[in-house]
Order: C-alpha cells, then sequence, then structure tokens
C-alpha cells in the first residue's frame, strides 16, 4: 500500500486512466478514507483542473516528491532534462542513481 495522505503530489499509475492522465500531477485532498474496502483520497490536478471528487484508489496511485522536473541532483546537479551520461534516475528526492555511491562516501 503506498503511504498517501493530504498534501501529497502524485500521478496516477497502473490504472486505465494512466494514459489519459499521464503528466498530471494531482494534489491529494483528503487523507486516505476507505469505500467498500478500498482506499480513497479526493484529489485534483492544477493543470487540468481534473478532479476527482468521488475518490480515487490509492493503489493507482504513486507519490512524486516534487515535480520531478524541477528536481536537482544536489551532487552532481543534473536534472530530469539533463541527466548523467548513461542515464539516472532519482533514488531521493534531490540524489540521482548515478551519485548513490559518492553520497555514501561523503555521509
Ligand atoms: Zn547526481
Ligand atoms: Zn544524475
Amino acid at each position: 500500500m503506498p503511504n498517501i495522505k493530504k498534501g501529497d503530489r502524485v500521478i496516477i499509475s497502473g490504472s486505465a486512466e494512466e494514459i489519459k492522465y499521464r503528466g498530471c500531477i494531482f494534489e491529494v485532498l483528503t487523507e486516505p478514507y476507505i469505500v467498500s474496502g478500498s482506499e480513497l483520497v479526493k484529489m485534483k490536478c492544477h493543470e487540468n483542473g481534473k478532479y476527482f471528487g468521488g475518490g480515487y484508489s490509492t493503489e493507482f496511485l504513486l507519490k512524486v516528491p516534487k515535480r520531478y522536473d524541477e528536481q536537482k541532483c544536489r551532487i552532481c546537479g543534473c536534472t530530469w532534462y539533463n541527466a548523467c551520461p548513461g542515464g539516472c534516475y532519482w533514488v531521493e528526492e534531490d540524489l540521482c542513481s548515478a551519485c548513490v555511491d559518492v553520497a555514501k562516501e561523503i555521509e
């Protein structure tokens, strides 16, 4: 179960709406609540105004710590648009996969 709570930013993942709302980051407007065994949250996408007032299953939500296009690695400074040579992904909010070992040495 993803640990989603009010105020989180999430994307839809693994459901039929995933393609329709690709690129939409939803703000979670409520704490999760249970309806017929499913954990739901109300959420809204500020970019296109789409509002899931009936709730959306947290099973199909993926938390995004920050806008992924605003993230920057604290070690190498790489971004979503300017990744490390060979590619990298976010391990922490401000740490990319290429710098994990470097970060460990520093800490
Ligand atoms: Zn990095
Ligand atoms: Zn990187």
